[in-house]
């Protein structure tokens, strides 16, 4: 999308009414066409182990593709270390501005998805699988919900695997929040530690993924060659492919698989065709609304975890926004702001009143430069969870790389 309303543009509850009513009818269950490509033997692999899966899956390198890239062995081993019960989440709350790889996921292959979440169940030996899907994507419901009662009448399901539909907060996919909402509580987020990992859903341990992070768990523990080929496939020494999310001024948007640790000029020229006809590489935001915004001239930066941090910047759940001549930087800035404004749970004093104050000195004629920044960190400082703490990067960045462009 281009950078103006339609980057923030939230969901009325009229808006998901009409979606689903506009949903694509439901055809027939996918699952029998799954299963003929060979979707769930591995279910039936006695030799694949929990402490096999876990072998592979370090082998691989994947990390959490939510967003916060935590490399997925070592929450596999937590949880594994904990006493039982324990609980599968899938985190299908997709709602980060300019992210819309999991919604691809789901239209492309749920069970690629739901195969990913049955092994990892196994692995962790889980008693129960849920299902967290965001209420916007409405034409979903209906056909996970499908996909789910065909694994079931298959007998592929070696535990409940529970459904829910979110209610159109943002702040439920933050993992806590989510664990929260799942609970029948207010989506307020938790304080860590405890980590989910340790004392998550119904204060039990819980392994949490994102619908992407199960998305590639198939291919890279089905065998130890498929581990080490996603491993080889990323470029300056990182592991792995990741899919991101592209949108804004370029000529083929969209959701590309590519190497992880590829730099966002790469990825315009060899995944989306160059820029839109008529439109100047700008700047870009590397990580949806929350990862910040860089100029154009630092676009050989590997977009990956760990690296764009050292400017402020994150890359999150891979959502890259590429911005042109023609894109109002310090309009973008404010509508994030106001995005998070509204977005915020009101829990905590730094984000509730930070985020509003900051959209109201945003509206400056000239903006209070120190002000704001003095602002950016005590709300870095003091929030409880990301959304606040990463709230005013946009700004921060805006402030940082392009003090030209700031009124
Ligand atoms: Fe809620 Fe914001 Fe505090 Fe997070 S930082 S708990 S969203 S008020």
């Amino acid at each position: 999308c281009a950078v103006g309303h339609s980057l923030v543009e939230h969901a009325t509850p009229e808006a998901v009414l009409a979606a689903a009513q506009h949903a694509p009818e439901l055809g027939p269950p996918r699952l029998p066409a799954a299963r003929h490509d060979g979707g769930y033997a591995l279910l039936r692999d006695a030799a694949l182990t929990p402490s096999v899966m876990l072998a592979r899956l370090e082998a691989a390198g994947l990390r959490g593709l939510g967003g916060a890239g935590f490399p997925a062995a070592r929450k596999w081993r937590l949880v594994q270390s904990q006493p039982g019960p324990r609980h599968l989440v899938v985190n299908a709350d997709e709602g980060e501005p300019g992210t819309f790889k999991d919604r691809f996921c789901l239209e492309a292959d749920p069970h690629r998805v739901l195969e990913g979440m049955l092994l990892a169940a196994r692995a962790i030996g889980a008693e129960a699988c849920w299902f967290y899907l965001r209420d916007e994507y409405a034409h979903l419901h209906g056909a996970v919900a499908q996909e789910i009662a065909a694994l079931d009448a298959a007998g592929l399901l070696p535990m409940p695997v529970h459904l829910r539909r979110g209610a159109g907060a943002y702040i439920c996919g933050e993992e806590t929040a989510l664990l929260e909402s799942l609970e029948g509580r207010r989506g307020y987020p938790r304080h860590k530690p405890p980590f989910p990992g340790e004392r998550g859903l119904f204060g039990q341990p819980t392994l949490i993924h994102n619908v992407e992070t199960l998305w590639w768990l198939p291919e890279i523990l089905g065998t130890p060659e498929g581990a080490a080929r996603f491993a080889a496939a990323g470029r300056r020494g990182r592991s792995g492919q990741r899919l991101f999310s592209v949108s804004g001024r370029v000529r083929n948007p969209g959701v590309k698989a590519a190497p992880a640790g590829i730099t966002a000029q790469e990825l315009i020229e060899e995944f989306c065709g160059g820029m839109a006809e008529g439109h100047r590489f700008a700047a870009y935001l590397p990580g949806g609304a929350s990862g910040g915004i860089l100029p154009a001239s630092m676009a050989d930066q590997p977009l990956d975890f760990g690296t764009l941090e050292q400017y402020g910047c994150f890359v999150g759940s891979g959502a890259v926004i590429v911005l042109s001549d023609r894109d109002d930087l310090p309009e973008a800035a404010r509508n994030l702001v106001r995005f998070f404004r509204d977005e915020s749970c009101g829990q905590c004093t730094p984000c509730r009143v930070g985020t509003a104050k900051a959209a109201r000195l945003l509206e400056a004629q000239r903006w209070d430069a120190p002000l704001l920044q003095e602002l950016a960190a005590a709300m870095a400082d003091g929030s409880i969870c990301g959304l606040g703490q990463a709230a005013m990067n946009p700004v921060r960045s805006l402030l940082r790389f392009f003090p030209q462009a700031t009124p």
